[in-house]
């Protein structure tokens, strides 16, 4: 993936790693989160050894890059994030997400 995938470190995805049968293990029930995210920072602790599934450049690169195009990639996972800002009520991350998801959606 050439373009960085626009994260705005809110940390919520590392709170559904319970859901996803891939990063389960990373689940601490203590925390209610992956293992590793910092939870006052929300910031990824291993960022530069996080697993493969964490790092959405790569599962483009890996698996989807002959299905479909990097912005539509970006912008299906952009709208989960959104999703899980809206579920929250962080109406300020919603508003910064929707600008990177109007964005590809024009283009
Ligand atoms: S939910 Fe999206 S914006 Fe928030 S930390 Fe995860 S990838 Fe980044
Ligand atoms: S390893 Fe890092 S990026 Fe992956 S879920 Fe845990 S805290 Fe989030």
């Amino acid at each position: 993936m050439k373009e960085k995938f626009p994260c705005i470190e809110c940390g919520l995805c590392c709170y559904k790693v319970n859901e996803v049968p891939e990063v389960k293990y990373l689940y601490d029930v203590e925390k209610d989160c992956c293992r590793y995210l910092n939870c006052n920072t929300y910031k990824c602790t291993i960022y530069n050894n996080r697993p493969a599934f964490c790092n959405v450049e790569h599962m483009y690169d890996e698996y989807f890059s002959h299905t479909m195009s990097e912005s539509e990639f970006i912008l299906i996972n952009l709208k989960v994030c959104y999703q899980l800002n809206k579920e929250k009520g962080f109406i300020a991350n919603c508003q910064k997400l929707a600008i990177f998801i109007d964005e590809l959606e024009i283009y």
